[in-house]
C-alpha cells in the first residue's frame, strides 16, 4: 500500500483526500492544514488524521477540539508520496521540505512547471512520470484540453488548435473573487497562459488560446476549433470520443443547456460535492467542416484534475502501467458517465 500524505486541505486537497482514501492500494496517512476551519472539522469527521501545517498554530486546533496528530513535517516523513494542495506559489516554497525528507511529490497547476521534473496528464504523457521524483498535474483548462487533444492527435494528427476559454471568476466557495458584474478579456494579450501550459504536455503541438473571466463560479466553458490532419466525420469524431472515459458526451436529448443543469445533473447522479470529473462535451456543437473540428465543453474546475492526482501517485510510485492506473482510478472514485 502506497502512503499518501496531502498538504493543504482546500477545494482540490479536500477531492484528492477522498479519492485517496477510496483507492484500493493506497492510505491516506492525513491531511495538513493551517487552520481549525470547517474544513478541518470535515476532515477530522471523516476521520482523517490532521496535521498542523504551521506548527505555532497547534494551539487552535487544541482550543477548537481538534486532535492533531502532528505537524506537516512528520506528514511528509511519514509518506511515500506527498500531494501538494497548497495554493499557487506556495508548493514551490514547500519543495525543500520534501526534499528534506526525500518525498516523491506532486504539485498543482498553479505552480509554474519548472516546480517539477515534469508536467503531467494521464491520458496524455503517464509515462513521462514514471518513476519520477516530483510531477505537476496541469490545471483544471490544460487537464481538459489534453483529454481531447490526445485522441484526437494519435487519430487523426493535429494541425493546429484555436481555443478561446470562458472561465470562471472563482470558485464558489471563493468570496473574495470577481468580476461581479463585467466580462473581462483575461489576459487581455494573446495567447493566454493555457496554450503554452498545454505545450508542457504536448509541446510539438501548434496551439493559440484566448482567456475570458466572466461572473460565474460553476465551472469553465471552452470553444475548441481544431485543424486536423484528416477530415473524420463527427460521427467518427463522437464515437472516439464515446471510447475515453473521463470524456462525457452530453446527449441532446438531455435538455442540460449549460453549467447550472450540468452541475445539477450531477447532485442527481449522487456525486459527491456534486462533482464533474469528466469533461462535458455537448453531442450536438460537434461539428467538422472539411479539416476542421468545433466543439464546446464545460470543465468542471474543481475535480477534473483530481483524478489525474491519483495516477499520479502511481506513476512516482513507478508504476508504468497507465490503463491500469487509470481504470483503477476510475473505478474506486464511479467516473465514467453512461447516460
Ligand atoms: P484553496 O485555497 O481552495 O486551498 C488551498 C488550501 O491550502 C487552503 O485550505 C489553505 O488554507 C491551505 N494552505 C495555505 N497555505 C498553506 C501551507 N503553507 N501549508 C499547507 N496548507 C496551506 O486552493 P485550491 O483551489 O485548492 O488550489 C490549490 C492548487 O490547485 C493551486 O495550485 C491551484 O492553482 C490548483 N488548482 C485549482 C483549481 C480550482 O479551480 N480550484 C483547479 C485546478 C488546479
Amino acid at each position: 500500500m502506497t502512503q499518501v500524505g496531502v498538504n493543504g486541505y482546500g477545494t482540490i486537497g479536500k477531492r484528492v483526500a477522498d479519492a485517496v482514501a477510496a483507492q484500493p492500494d493506497m492510505d491516506l496517512v492525513g491531511v495538513a492544514k493551517t487552520r481549525p476551519n470547517f474544513e478541518a472539522e470535515t476532515a477530522a469527521r471523516k476521520g482523517y488524521p490532521l496535521y498542523a501545517a504551521i506548527p505555532e498554530r497547534m494551539d487552535q486546533f487544541a482550543e477548537a477540539g481538534l486532535d492533531l496528530a502532528g505537524e506537516v513535517e512528520d506528514l511528509v516523513a511519514d509518506s511515500d508520496v506527498v500531494v501538494d494542495c497548497t495554493p499557487s506559489g506556495i508548493g514551490a516554497e514547500n519543495r525543500s521540505l520534501y526534499a528534506e525528507h526525500d518525498t516523491p511529490a506532486i504539485f498543482q497547476g498553479g505552480e509554474d512547471a519548472d516546480v517539477a521534473e515534469v508536467s503531467f496528464n494521464a491520458r496524455a504523457n503517464f509515462e513521462d512520470a514514471v518513476g519520477a521524483n516530483s510531477a505537476r498535474v496541469v490545471s483544471c483548462n490544460t487537464t481538459g484540453l489534453s483529454r481531447i487533444l490526445a485522441p484526437l492527435d494519435e487519430t487523426y494528427g493535429v494541425e493546429k488548435a484555436r481555443v478561446t476559454l470562458v472561465r470562471r471568476g472563482g470558485d464558489p466557495g471563493q468570496t473574495g473573487r470577481g468580476p461581479i458584474d463585467d466580462i473581462l478579456p483575461d489576459p487581455v494579450t494573446i495567447p493566454s497562459h493555457h496554450g503554452p501550459d498545454v505545450n508542457t504536455i504536448f509541446p510539438d503541438l501548434d496551439i493559440d488560446t484566448l482567456g475570458m473571466k466572466v461572473p460565474a463560479t460553476l465551472m469553465h466553458t471552452h470553444s475548441v476549433n481544431v485543424t486536423l490532419e484528416s477530415s473524420p466525420d463527427a460521427d467518427e469524431v463522437r464515437d472516439l470520443f464515446a471510447d475515453e472515459t473521463r470524456l462525457f458526451l452530453i446527449p441532446s436529448g438531455a435538455d442540460i443547456d449549460g453549467s447550472g443543469k450540468l452541475k445539477e445533473f450531477a447532485h442527481d447522479a449522487g456525486r459527491p460535492r456534486g462533482d464533474l470529473w469528466e469533461n462535458c462535451i455537448w453531442s450536438e456543437s460537434l461539428t467538422v467542416e472539411d479539416r476542421d473540428l468545433y466543439l464546446f465543453q464545460a470543465i468542471h474546475q474543481e475535480s477534473d484534475v483530481v483524478p489525474e492526482n491519483v495516477d499520479a501517485v502511481r506513476a512516482l510510485r513507478g508504476d508504468d502501467d497507465a490503463a491500469e492506473s487509470r481504470a483503477t482510478t476510475e473505478e474506486s472514485m464511479g467516473i465514467g458517465i453512461d447516460y
